[in-house]
């Protein structure tokens, strides 16, 4: 499951180790990804947008 993630926090991009900034506007540029390991939620993953694409959307289309 991938979700957008609200605006003010930061993350390094899990694709190419770049910051990504979240913000509000932007908020269709950038993927949170809830990643969950034999069921149970592991960690959580960020993208950019074109990144999560580049990356072969590993955990599916994000969702609002
Ligand atoms: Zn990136």
């Amino acid at each position: 499951m991938t979700r957008l993630i609200e605006a003010g926090s930061a993350a390094d991009c899990a694709h190419c180790g770049e910051r990504v900034k979240f913000r509000a506007r932007e908020r269709h540029r950038q993927v949170i990804c809830n990643v969950y390991v034999d069921g149970r939620w592991d960690r959580v993953e960020h993208y950019h947008e074109p990144c999560y694409a580049a990356a072969g959307s590993p955990y599916g289309d994000p969702v609002d």
